[in-house]
């Protein structure tokens, strides 16, 4: 912790102190964005109150030193993702200062001040690989029960960070809408499988942990350094067609079921701002330790990080009806059953090398009390105790024209609380 956390900081952007702001001056997360309806370049900007502050902008005016803004002269954050850890803790000190009540030029910076409300994002990073994690083991265990009522914890998944690698065209900003996707579903009452759109269209409540400096192919990261690879998080909702998951998962694990669009938030909240909010790893002393390369004090202490996840609903009807978005689940990223750094140092054990940019999925990040269940998969128990809405609509799984939004947020007294921001993605009919 440094001068950038003091809850006494106050910005004079006078949105960033209102108490329920997501961006206050404690926070300054990382997006790529642009003026809506116009044909600016995307460029890299941090977030102040109701304000995003163009990095490109400020670099001429002169007013910042750090060399280290240079590389957020771009129109993606792979490069600056790459410098590591001191050289983002250069840039966010000198924006912390810039940004704070009594900064002499605060005038010039104004200039380089655009509205939220008028920005429409791009992917914040390249991103060349994206992995899917699973490590809510409350979510693992009702999945399991569902697609295996006999068997629904496997061996293996208290000692491996269980995940698969996913794809990265289909990954989409936060407004993405996507078609529902068409696919094999078998049956149970028909012998052979038909092609036709999924019917169990669902979606998952991620973290998602962007990576940054690489290491070397061949050479695993010790636990004890992989959070220097982590450049900070974000949500993620891993859209999931589970009657195409259910009929294909089997010997190798997700493949249509999940590759046709998964949403990510705009905004970067790194790991410098998340530090008020760390937590201790705790795990149920039934369960096994960790093997030693997943292990260290540090991880054990700190390696949680005390995250509110929230998702929201909003139908077609709700929004004509002019209905708010009504919350599905309240969950938090302490469910983890593995950490962040443990999740990056098993990906590389084998000495897999991972690159600035790429994407980890947390998995479904769901707790183990009702409300808590961050799948409609296992709030409705596979479909058979359907959600009933404000507006009387009872939903199953998504139709066509539903939203879907979610939130995260940390709070902690003696701390200024910082959001995320929304990732927000709708469903539109099957393109056939
Ligand atoms: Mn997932």
């Amino acid at each position: 912790m440094n001068k950038t956390h003091d809850p006494a900081l106050q910005s004079w952007v006078e949105s960033a102190n209102l108490p329920d702001a997501d961006f206050p001056v404690q926070n300054l997360p990382f997006a790529v964005l642009r003026r809506r309806h116009c044909d600016e370049v995307f460029r890299v900007a941090v977030a102040i109150g109701d304000f995003a502050l163009d990095l490109s902008s400020l670099q001429k005016t002169g007013l910042l030193t750090a060399k280290e803004l240079d590389a957020c002269v771009a129109s993606s954050l792979n490069e600056f993702m790459s410098l590591g850890s001191a050289s983002w803790s250069v840039l966010r000190a000198e924006l912390s200062v810039m940004l704070t009540e009594g900064y002499a030029g605060c005038d010039l910076i104004r200039a380089c001040l655009i509205p939220l409300s008028d920005v429409e994002y791009a992917l914040p990073a390249v991103i060349g690989d994206y992995t899917d994690f699973y490590t809510s083991i409350h979510h693992a265990t009702n999945i399991g029960k569902l697609f295996r009522p006999d068997n629904p914890l496997l061996p293996n998944y208290e000692y491996v960070p269980i995940g698969y690698h996913g794809r990265s065209s289909s990954i989409g900003v936060s407004g993405q809408t996507f078609h529902r996707p068409v696919g094999q579903l078998k049956l149970p009452e028909k012998e052979a499988p038909i092609v036709a759109p999924c019917r169990r269209l669902d979606y998952e409540l991620e973290v998602g942990i962007f990576v940054g400096p690489t290491n070397s192919s061949g050479y695993a990261v010790p636990i004890e350094d992989a959070e220097d690879h982590i450049f900070g998080l974000c949500l993620l909702n891993d859209w999931s067609a589970r009657d195409i998951q259910a009929w294909e998962y089997q010997p190798l694990g997700p493949f249509l079921a999940k590759n046709f669009a998964s949403t990510i938030s705009p905004w970067i909240v790194t790991l410098e701002a998340l530090a008020p909010f760390r937590a201790e790893f705790e795990r149920d002393s039934a369960r096994p330790a960790p093997l030693p390369y997943l292990s260290s004090s540090k991880n054990s202490t700190t390696g949680a990080v005390d995250l509110q996840l929230e998702v929201l609903i909003q139908t077609s009807r709700m929004l004509q009806e002019g209905k708010s978005p009504e919350r599905l689940s309240l969950s938090n990223f302490t469910d983890s059953y593995w950490t962040m750094a443990q999740m990056l140092t098993h990906h590389t054990v084998n000495g897999c090398n991972l690159r600035p940019g790429d994407l980890l999925g947390s998995g479904t990040m769901s707790g183990s009390t009702h409300g808590s269940q961050a799948a409609l998969i296992e709030i409705t128990e596979g479909g058979k105790s359907p959600v009933t809405l404000g507006n009387g609509e009872i939903r199953t799984f998504l139709e066509d024209g539903d939203t879907v939004i979610m939130r995260a947020r940390c709070e902690r007294a003696g701390a200024t609380s910082i959001g995320f921001g929304e990732v927000v993605g709708t469903v539109a009919p099957a393109a056939v």
